[in-house]
């Protein structure tokens, strides 16, 4: 097959700008569309949260790209990687996380990364409450950035590499050969077509005929007032995290593992879940963080917990179901991508991320990205 000369991408959260810049550097012309504004989707609803502490080896690799460019990148413009240690923990009486953390971080360490298996006294050095932390991991290489700003500098990036930008601008996708149709009814044959556009995918390729294995759920997230400057902490009891913000604290949780639907969805956040939030955060933080804003956003499931990156019909890509991980793996999927497009380059896409693994129309449940267990990889 040809090289592809002229590639579409469609949505420019931070998976699809990136991809747009790494085509665009590498000689590609590309028209990025996007139905709103760059970081619109869930790119500017998330937390911004980024380490390498996984159990397997595809996550290791993926992430620990994708940490090394975050770092070359910090500085650039707005955008800074604020280097912060990620303590995850499980509680006193919870028996089953304290095994699963334990577990985890052996197979963390197998694969070099930089964790730590510490009780509550050998936490004492972070600014958090541990008198009923059982056991926690503690990974070095770990950190916190905007979204907004990434996606803002890539912005920049994709301007100055030439790439074409069609914002404001829905489209939908067909194959055979590959080609995007606006809204409007102005049909564009490209060479290629990346699907960056995040839950939104799924109904995309299917209107195109292309089933993928996809299921958004709803989770949601807030930011607190008060002074805060430790670690990011994930706690595997309650399954909520929590990390520092300019402004003081940003904390999340309220995941509702059931299939939302991407078209209509509530993007505010519930009160239970701010009530929950806000108390989890003064318990461990010993702050009284006072609520400055609460939102909810959709993440994207599959049936075994791996992205869905790669080739999906002729010429026709796609880059999606990040379990809440998205943002962090941006910076490696981006380049991966391209190169897997361009069929070139030094790294591949690992076979356990092809979307036509599944049929598409798999029965599966919902399981969320932070949650640590047997099968985790987060
Ligand atoms: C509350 C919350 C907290 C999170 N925290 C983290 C975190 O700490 N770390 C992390 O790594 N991830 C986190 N995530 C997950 C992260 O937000 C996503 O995985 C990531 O943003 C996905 O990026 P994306 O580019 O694939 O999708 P998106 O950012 O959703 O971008 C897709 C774009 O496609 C556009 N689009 C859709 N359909 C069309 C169409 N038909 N035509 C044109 N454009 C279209 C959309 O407008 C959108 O801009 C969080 C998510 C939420 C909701």
């Amino acid at each position: 097959m040809d090289t592809p000369e002229r590639v579409a991408v469609v949505g420019a959260g931070a998976v699809g700008v990136t991809t747009a810049f790494d085509l665009a550097s590498r000689g590609t012309h590309v028209t990025l569309f996007e139905r709103d504004e760059p970081g619109s989707g869930m790119t500017g609803r998330a937390a911004g949260i980024c380490y390498d502490a996984y159990a397997e080896d595809i996550d290791v690799a993926v992430a620990d790209r994708a940490m090394t460019r975050f770092r070359s990148l910090s500085g650039d413009g707005d955008f800074v990687f604020h280097e912060t240690p990620y303590v995850f923990l499980a509680r006193e009486g919870d028996d089953a996380a304290a095994t699963a953390l334990t577990e985890s971080v052996e197979r963390m360490r197998i694969h070099d990364r930089a964790v730590s298996l510490v009780s509550d006294d050998e936490l004492t050095e972070f600014p958090i409450r541990t008198d009923d932390v059982a056991l926690a991991g503690v990974a070095e290489n770990a950190g916190w950035a905007d979204p907004s700003a990434y996606v803002g500098l890539f912005v920049e990036q994709c301007a100055s590499a030439g790439v074409e930008f069609r914002t404001g601008t829905e489209v939908a996708v067909r194959h055979d050969p590959p080609t995007v149709v606006t809204t409007g009814g102005e049909t564009t044959e490209f060479d290629a077509v990346v699907v960056a556009a995040g839950v939104s995918s799924r109904r995309l390729l299917a209107d195109d005929g292309v089933p993928i294995a996809l299921k958004p759920y709803r989770v949601q997230a807030l930011v607190g007032d008060c002074d805060y400057r430790g670690p990011i902490v994930y706690d595997a009891t309650d399954e909520s995290y929590l990390r520092p913000h300019p402004t003081g604290v940003l904390a999340g949780d309220g995941v509702e593992v059931v299939e939302a639907d991407a078209s209509s969805w509530d993007a505010t956040a519930d009160d239970w879940f701010v009530g929950d939030s806000l108390e989890t955060v003064h318990h461990r933080t010993e702050t009284a963080p006072e609520l400055r804003r609460a939102w909810a956003g959709l993440c994207g499931a599959t049936p075994d917990r791996n992205p869905l990156v790669g080739d999906v019909a002729d010429g026709v890509y796609v880059a999606t179901g990040w379990h809440g991980h998205g943002f962090m793996w941006a910076p490696a999927i981006g380049d991966l991508l391209a190169q897997d497009v361009l069929g070139e380059g030094d790294g591949s896409i690992p076979t356990a991320f092809d979307p036509c693994r599944f049929d598409g129309d798999e029965s599966f449940s919902v399981v969320d990205g932070l949650t640590l267990d047997e099968d985790e990889n987060s």
